[in-house]
């Protein structure tokens, strides 16, 4: 074993990576360092994770300017209560097809029930995204930090019970 090599990620590409500039490419000597060093390994499965985070981020981003383009209600942009009386009106349309597979096809989803909800789900995704727009916050981060709650809350064994705070 190699105990003179030199680390895997400098601080420059190590940046490069955590802000979604370049793509976590690597070279055959890159794969037996970390072949060879466990730390190494770690430490580009953490990338990795990184990785993935900045890409939700900035793909939620785009999509919430998106959504903004097609946004035709009054006062765009200072009017948080029709895009937020839209969500929920959109998320009580998902609802309701549910329902209706109770009650036409005993509960079981078929292909036109399915592709119904995925187009109600879509609206209630643009209304999530106008709402956040109309709030001043970036969807990314708010999806970053709902998935980072929800992974603290699993390392504590709180994932159930009730309580916003636990
Ligand atoms: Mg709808």
């Amino acid at each position: 074993m190699n105990n003179t090599h030199t680390p895997l990620f400098d601080a420059d590409r190590l940046a490069a990576l955590r802000h979604g500039r370049m793509t976590p490419v690597l070279s055959d000597d890159d794969m037996l360092k970390i072949a060879e060093f466990p730390r190494e390994r770690a430490k580009l499965d953490s990338l990795r994770l990184d990785y993935a985070l900045s890409e939700i981020d900035a793909g939620l981003d785009a999509y919430q300017r998106r959504a903004g383009l097609t946004a035709a209600y009054p006062n765009v942009g200072s009017n948080v209560v029709y895009p937020t009386l839209g969500l929920a009106g959109e998320a009580g349309e998902v609802a309701n097809k549910v329902k209706k597979i109770q009650r036409d096809f005993d509960g079981v989803l078929n292909d036109a029930a399915r592709r119904a909800i995925a187009s109600e789900l879509g609206d209630v995704m643009w209304y999530v995204a106008q709402t956040a727009s109309e709030c001043g916050l970036s969807l990314g981060d708010i999806a970053l930090e709902n998935l980072a709650k929800l992974a603290d809350r699993q390392a504590r064994g709180t994932l159930r019970g009730s309580g916003d705070d636990r």
